[in-house]
């Protein structure tokens, strides 16, 4: 019998569950091995909504929300400064690495949470003997060129005028003082004013600066109009929500120094602390927690790396305010060859966040993102975000120089467990062995290699790339958001499909002479 097409809806109901596995369903039909994003996909649904309607918010911490799941691992060939400024910028947040001094570390982190500003409360101040030969000078060093001039030269004294660039620029006697040049007409904003109201004063003025003061007319702090530029280009940026300082990110390990580390951390104004390590479940690490929860309390902790639930268990109740997830998935690691422990990505995501999730701790993916597939993949495991080292590197913002090899213009890439990464010597505690245990070891035993990449260009282009491919493939899943994606999950009604080896081979290109794959123009 043909039954009749106006009843094809309803006749679903004849069969008892929908088509293809809930989550559990398809992790449980793993049983005889791990499961690891290339194993499955994620079956379609119903497209009622623009993709550009789908909100990509997410819990990177208990605390902190982000507009885009994305964050850059603290590695020494992907995130300082540059790379953690444009992360935030473009809505995830840059982990900044500690292969390096703690000095060094602290000042890309101030670096970070100086790019943006709603009111600078310590701007750089002048007093009016300096001279112009100073000025040009800080210039050079600070990277910005207007400097209020107060009587005693310091924030709070009286406000007497403010030096730009272009009184000092043309001026040829260096040994003039800033007196002589400084603007003395200035249009100020009353202490107290919300940034709304001191920003249109700024536009209306048409200045570049508007100079905070008390009644008595003391400098209080400054406003600056390229800060409403910055947040006008960057509508996505992550940033404190009074500061509007942009959010950052950094890693330290688990052994005393990083303690004193961590303090120069906070004191640049860190938002979040990666405790480092490729095996978080250490009483290293557990003591770590419990110190900075007690020290500073207001310090958002993303503890790990786990990939069982035991591991998880007891960072969560040591006080981790998220967890990441990943041991020998990155694309640069050996780990898994070489101590024999660790867990394919799809079923360590599964399981970690099934468990963390309950508590309300958000897990991040970290390790083996190679597309935007294997993002929304991550995600519909449980994942409220991903850590991308590989996806990210060879892009302009890492750190280090493009070099030529075989025509290509490439960059390097390298693990923190790798021999090259094991043996940096600008710092007595050196981040890569303390990752892997390994500080007192006369011989060092590799977990990841050095290599390179490919130029991929500014990720002020490719993460706008991976932000609308989430929101495609969100729609195409059916849902409009990933609180969307997660309820629909765990209701089982998004749905999936493991894929054998042969179905993997029919998901790629095949069957061309040669093709060339741009991913985004
Ligand atoms: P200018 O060269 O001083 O006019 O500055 P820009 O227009 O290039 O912008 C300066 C940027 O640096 C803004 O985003 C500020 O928020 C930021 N900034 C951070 N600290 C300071 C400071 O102490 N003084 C100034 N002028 N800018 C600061
Ligand atoms: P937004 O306009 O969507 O960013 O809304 P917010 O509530 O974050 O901003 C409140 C006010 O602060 C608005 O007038 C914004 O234009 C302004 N604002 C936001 N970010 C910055 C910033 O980084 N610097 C300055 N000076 N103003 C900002
Ligand atoms: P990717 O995004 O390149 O696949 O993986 C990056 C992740 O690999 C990092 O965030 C970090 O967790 C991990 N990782 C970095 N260096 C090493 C290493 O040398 N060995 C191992 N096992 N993992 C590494």
């Amino acid at each position: 019998m043909v039954l009749n097409t106006s009843e094809a809806t309803a006749h679903l109901k004849t069969y008892a569950a929908k088509d293809g596995l809930d989550v559990k369903s398809l992790i449980d039909s793993s049983n005889f091995g791990g499961l690891t994003y290339n194993d499955f996909l994620v079956l379609p649904g119903l497209i009622n909504f623009p993709s550009s309607s789908v909100d990509l918010d997410v819990k990177l911490t208990k605390k902190i929300t982000l507009k885009a799941p994305f964050v850059s691992s603290p590695m020494d060939t992907v995130t300082e400064e540059n790379m953690a400024i444009h992360m935030a910028l473009l809505g995830g947040i840059g982990i900044i690495h500690h292969n390096c001094t703690a000095d060094e570390q602290a000042e890309m982190v101030r670096k970070v949470k100086k790019y943006e500003n709603g009111f600078i409360n310590d701007p750089v101040v002048v007093s009016p003997d300096v001279t112009v030969g100073q000025v040009k000078a800080m210039k050079q060093t600070l990277g910005f060129t207007t400097f209020p001039v107060t009587d005693n030269g310091k924030v709070g004294g009286k406000l007497v005028g403010i030096v730009t660039s272009r009184d000092v620029q043309f001026h040829d006697n260096n040994d003039s003082k800033i007196s002589e040049v400084m603007t003395t007409e200035l249009v100020t904003g009353e202490e107290g004013i919300d940034l709304a109201t001191g920003n249109e004063k700024l536009r209306s003025s048409k200045k570049g600066k508007l100079p905070i003061v008390d009644k008595n007319g003391n400098l209080v702090s400054l406003i600056s109009l390229t800060d409403l530029q910055k947040n006008q280009d960057y509508p996505l940026a992550s940033k404190s929500f009074h500061s509007k300082q942009l959010l950052c990110g950094a890693a330290v390990g688990t052994i005393l120094a990083d303690r004193e580390r961590l303090a120069k951390l906070v004191d640049a104004g860190l938002d979040v602390v990666v405790l480092d390590s490729s095996n978080g479940s250490s009483i290293f690490q557990l003591d770590m927690i419990k110190w900075i929860k007690e020290t500073y309390p207001e310090l958002q902790i993303i503890a790990g790396n786990v990939v069982t639930r035991e591991q998880a268990a007891l960072l969560i109740e040591a006080g981790a305010d998220a967890l990441r997830i990943g041991m020998g998935s990155g694309s640069i690691c050996i780990t898994q060859e070489v101590m024999a422990c660790g867990r394919p990505q799809g079923t360590a995501v599964y399981n970690v966040t099934e468990f963390a999730n309950q508590f309300g701790v958000p897990c991040i993916a970290d390790g083996g993102i190679g597309n935007i597939g294997h993002i929304t993949k991550a995600l519909a495991l449980g994942a409220s975000a991903v850590m991308m080292g590989g996806l990210l590197a060879g892009t302009a913002e890492t750190p280090g120089d493009y070099f030529y090899s075989d025509g290509k213009r490439l960059k390097t890439y390298r693990g923190m467990g790798s021999i090259d990464a094991m043996q940096q010597t600008s710092t007595n505690a050196n981040a890569s062995t303390s990752r892997y245990f390994s500080e007192s070891d006369k011989v060092l035993v590799a977990q990841g290699v050095s290599g390179s990449v490919v130029d991929k260009g500014s990720i002020v282009k490719f993460v706008p790339y991976l932000f609308n491919g989430l929101q495609h493939s969100l729609q195409d899943i059916g849902v409009k958001s990933i609180d969307d994606l997660r309820t629909n999950v765990d209701n089982g009604s998004v749905r999936f499909e493991f894929r054998t080896a042969s179905a993997q081979f029919e998901g790629g290109v095949h069957g061309l002479h040669s093709y060339e794959k741009r991913l985004h123009n």
